[in-house]
């Protein structure tokens, strides 16, 4: 059984943030309790998993998607997902905007900007998603919403507090160079681990599943 922990963190996220609940690991049935106690927005990471969830839940979630996206993938998330938040190459980028041509729909998308020290982790250096936001009319069927981020995985919140601090102040550099993008507003950061932090510096978003679904 999987218990569903949310009021604490509606108590706690301030009306403006929006608690995405990442529920990749866990069954449909705690997902359903999940939304039987008034939680409408959830993630997912993997492409098969969403399409069965999003199959199976009801109509009125708005679904996210969090993972890894490779492009032969696509039609199992962008017909469902009201956000992508991962959209980490120029490839996977050139081939969502083919497939929202090709089937006449708009995706929105937030660019996941790489900024922990693991080398490991997915995403665009700064430069990248400059050159994709200056070139943003290249992707007619793309809405850029914002950015998404993960901080170094560390329990030094020093460490943390420096990535999300860099993210914050990169967001806000976008939001005055490209005051044509319309809706480039949110800001993607924080986990069950780190959105304390991520909090003090201008999540619009904070993607949460351990800290809500705990295995008993
Ligand atoms: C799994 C995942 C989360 C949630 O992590 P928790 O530590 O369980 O809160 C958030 N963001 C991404 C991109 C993830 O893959």
């Amino acid at each position: 059984m999987i218990e569903v922990n949310l009021n604490n963190l509606w108590k706690e996220l301030p009306p403006d943030v929006k608690l995405v609940a990442v529920s990749k690991y866990y069954p449909v049935e705690a997902i359903e309790r999940a939304y039987k106690a008034g939680q409408r927005v959830f993630a997912e990471s993997r492409p098969q998993d969403f399409a069965v969830k999003v199959e199976q839940l009801p109509k009125d979630i708005e679904w996210h998607f969090i993972g890894h996206l490779q492009t032969n993938k696509l039609k199992l998330v962008l017909p469902y997902a009201s956000l992508v938040q991962s959209v980490d190459s120029r490839h996977l980028l050139d081939a969502i905007e083919k497939w929202g041509k090709d089937n006449d729909k708009v995706i929105q998308v937030l660019l996941e900007i790489h900024i922990g020290a693991e080398q490991t982790k997915q995403g665009f250096a700064e430069e990248e998603a400059l050159d994709i936001l200056f070139n943003a009319d290249k992707f007619p069927h793309v809405r850029f919403r914002g950015l998404m981020a993960m901080a170094t995985n560390t329990d030094d919140e020093s460490i943390v507090d420096a990535d999300f601090a860099r993210i914050d102040s990169f967001m806000a550099y976008l939001v005055d160079l490209f005051p044509e993008l319309e809706g480039f507003d949110q800001l993607s950061i924080g986990m069950s681990g780190d959105y304390k932090i991520a909090l003090r510096h201008g999540a619009t978003m904070v993607r949460i599943g351990s800290a809500i679904f705990a295995e008993q």
